[in-house]
């Protein structure tokens, strides 16, 4: 019960990775209240799920692309439970396309949903947390923006943005017990990549050194530990968890 007594706040709950990362949050023993889209049903059957288990969970229907969404939602938990020690954004999407076909459509929708609602949530927690002198904000990256993937130059330069903005931000706040981390999850098994998955799974397990695709667990145990008190020295990092995708040896 590494988080006992702490409440957090996670984008893009109700599945894939972000339901893992709040399954682990409230095991660890925090309270834990995530936005989702508009899956309602999954939503519901979420905090079903986390009550007969009996944590704590509040589920928030939010656009977390809309600028005025961040206010509402941290409104909302602090008037609950009066602090948010945790933050995870974690929220995002894929737009894939060549640049040459790429509309501005397909671009800014990628921009305003992975990177805009980094700002917007940041922003929105800093000043609470900074009058806490305590906080945790885990930003969910990809390893996309390691690589040159074909089609992904969207996804990329938003992933490659909150890189940048974790480590500015753990500049700014490490004095105010905030730190800021990212996790960069290689090949995880979940809806967004079902398509690839279907096309390409066993030549993509061949380029992992763990011969596995990766699970909404390992980043969740990954965030988990960025959360806790045991990481109050790790700030400004980009955590990969990857299975090995990125060494790139031969
Ligand atoms: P997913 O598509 O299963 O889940 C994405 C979640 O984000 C969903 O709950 C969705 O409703 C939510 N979301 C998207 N747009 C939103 C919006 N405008 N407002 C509110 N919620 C919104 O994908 P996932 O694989 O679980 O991805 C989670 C995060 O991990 C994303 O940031 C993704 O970029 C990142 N990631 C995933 C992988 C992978 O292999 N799956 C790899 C690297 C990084």
């Amino acid at each position: 019960m590494k988080l006992a007594g702490k409440t957090a706040l996670v984008t893009g709950g109700s599945r894939g990775i972000g339901r893992g990362i709040v399954w682990q949050l409230a095991r660890e023993g925090a309270k834990v209240a995530f936005v989702y889209r508009s899956d309602t049903e999954s939503a519901n059957q979420l905090v079903k799920d986390l009550e007969l288990d009996q944590r704590e969970v509040i589920a928030i229907q939010a656009d977390v692309s809309d600028p005025e969404s961040a206010e509402t939602v941290v409104g909302n938990v602090l008037e609950t439970w009066e602090r948010i020690d945790i933050l995870v954004n974690n929220a995002g999407i894929i737009r894939d396309n060549l640049l040459a076909m790429m509309d501005l459509d397909q671009w800014q929708a990628v921009i305003d949903t992975n990177l805009g609602s980094v700002f917007h949530f940041c922003n929105a927690v800093v000043r609470p947390m900074m009058s806490q002198r305590h906080g945790r904000i885990i930003n969910i990256s990809s390893v996309a923006s390691h690589f040159g993937n074909p089609g992904q130059s969207n996804y990329a330069a938003s992933k490659g943005g909150i890189e940048g903005m974790t480590r500015c931000l753990a500049a700014e706040l490490g004095k105010r017990g905030i730190t800021v981390n990212a996790v960069a999850p290689g090949f995880i098994e979940t809806d967004m990549t079902e398509d690839i998955r279907n096309m390409a799974e066993g030549e993509i397990v061949k380029k992992i050194s763990c011969r596995r695709l990766g699970n909404a667990e390992d980043i969740a145990h990954a965030t988990a530990y960025l959360a806790s008190d045991e990481a109050s020295y790790v700030t400004g990092h980009v955590l990969v968890v990857d299975g090995g995708l990125t060494l790139g040896g031969l």
